[in-house]
């Protein structure tokens, strides 16, 4: 008898080392859904745009864009800057 209990509380200590180490992991509470995740990972894939200096003024403009400050676009006159803040203004 003596060692069946011997037995019984090792196995009671065992079990109940095993659930401190366990308790002690840092484990998430409750199961993220689907859509909690990929929202989270929605902000993975935003990158800056691909930023040049103009070949005219100089100023950093997205690349493969008329310059938003002179207008130029391949050392080209493509939109009138002034038009532009009429435009704006009305
Ligand atoms: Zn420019």
């Amino acid at each position: 008898m003596t060692q069946d209990f011997e037995s019984l509380a090792s196995c009671v200590m065992c079990l109940v080392s095993f659930e401190k180490t366990e308790s002690s992991m840092p484990n998430p509470k409750r199961q993220h859904s689907k859509q909690r995740g990929r929202k989270r990972r929605t902000h993975q894939g935003v990158v800056l745009p691909k930023m040049q200096p103009c070949s005219h003024c100089g100023k950093q403009v997205i690349s493969h864009r008329v310059c938003p400050f002179c207008g130029h676009y391949k050392k080209n006159v493509v939109v009138t800057v002034e038009a532009k803040e009429k435009k704006a203004k009305d």
